[in-house]
């Protein structure tokens, strides 16, 4: 998790995640929570990364002596005192804990979502959601399916892009006295972008290079795509020449999936065109952590008509946004 420290949302999003682990899961181990930060580092010096560099010199590091990085790999490199790792799973299964519907969801597929499909007068003002353990009635919806937006809600389909992520994990861990003092790494950005996390026990997990992904596979099913995995293991072993001799071979390569809008930002709110009763959340790229938690406490806020604590932004990652005319979805 690398929060923007620049976007205060970001900074009070990952304090969030933080506090709710530390409150909720007992302790930051719970969920494997490392917050000795990250770094990003550059490869070039364009005229972009020279300005960072200036307006935070103070948060400059050198990679060669502090990550053991090949000399003339890395031009810079910039501190992210708030970058962590963690398992986000034993996160997701402690906030599922805490609803009623854990069981559901961990076992319920969403198919379709109907606006007043039910027969019954008295659903009138419904929604039917036809999920593969049967039909609910619900006055709200919130879709929250980020890659996966688009199955439920097809009017989004111009608008949010689901692609893939191959990421490896070295078979043995950095020995103590080579581990980085920091827990991540980013290097380039969108489809560019390659994250390294080390993980507690020293392993290294190494994601990224979607630029190279020519599949266009939108499945997370099976391994990451070979080329992708070639590709990041050279890159790590031509900038880390030390580490990747000591870490061997990679045990394991899988890829995810994550849902790009169209212009970056995550998408929020109600849906046009639904009847009022849809909303969605999601959208993430791969940027998803710093961002979530406190996306939907702003969209739950909304619903229940509470003062939304993140108003700005929410506003920002507006859905209508997308769409001017008013009726949009066809049943
Ligand atoms: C390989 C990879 C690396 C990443 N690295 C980072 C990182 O370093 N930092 C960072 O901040 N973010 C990262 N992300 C992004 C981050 O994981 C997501 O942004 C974050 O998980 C968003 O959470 P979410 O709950 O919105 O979506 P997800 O975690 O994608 O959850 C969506 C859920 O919806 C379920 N679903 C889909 N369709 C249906 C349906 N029809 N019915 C019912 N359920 C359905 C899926 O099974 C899934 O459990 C990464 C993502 C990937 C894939």
């Amino acid at each position: 998790m690398q929060p923007d420290c620049s976007c205060p949302f970001e900074v009070r999003t990952a304090q969030k995640m933080r506090d709710f682990i530390e409150e909720r899961m007992e302790s930051l181990n719970a969920a494997a929570y490392v917050g000795t930060g990250g770094a990003t580092l550059f490869e070039s010096s364009s005229a972009e990364n020279s300005e960072d560099k200036e307006a935070s010199s103070d948060q400059q590091i050198d990679p060669v002596t502090l990550l053991n990085a090949a000399p003339g790999a890395f031009v810079s490199g910039l501190k992210e005192p708030l970058s962590a790792s963690l398992w986000p799973y034993k996160v997701v299964q402690a906030l599922a804990r805490e609803s009623t519907l854990a069981t559901f969801v961990e076992t319920c597929r969403v198919l379709k979502i109907v606006e007043g499909a039910s027969a019954d007068e008295t659903d009138a003002g419904h929604t039917t959601v036809h999920t593969s353990k049967g039909e609910l009635i619900a006055r709200t919806v919130i879709v929250a399916t980020n890659a996966w937006i688009t199955d439920v809600l097809p009017e989004l389909e111009a608008h949010v892009k689901a692609v893939t992520n191959t990421v490896l994990c070295s078979k043995l861990p950095v020995p103590p006295e080579m581990r980085w003092p920091i827990a991540t790494i980013s290097c380039g950005d969108g489809a560019e972008e390659v994250y390294i996390n080390q993980r507690e026990d020293g392993r290294i997990v190494l994601g990224g290079l979607r630029s190279k992904d020519q599949s266009l596979c939108q499945s997370d099913s099976g391994p990451g795509d070979s080329a992708i995995a070639h590709a990041l293991q050279e890159w790590f072993r031509e900038r880390f020449p030390a580490m990747a001799s000591v870490i061997g071979s990679y045990e394991y390569c899988w890829k995810g999936c994550i849902g790009i809008p169209q212009d970056g930002m995550p998408i929020a709110g109600r849906l046009p065109g639904r009847g009022d009763m849809v909303y969605v959340c999601g959208g993430f790229a791969g940027h998803g952590m710093p961002r979530c938690l406190g996306l939907a406490e702003g969209l739950v806020q909304h619903i229940c008509g509470l003062e939304v604590s993140e108003a700005e932004y929410m506003a920002r990652c507006d859905v209508r946004r997308f769409f001017t005319d008013a009726i949009l979805h066809t049943p």
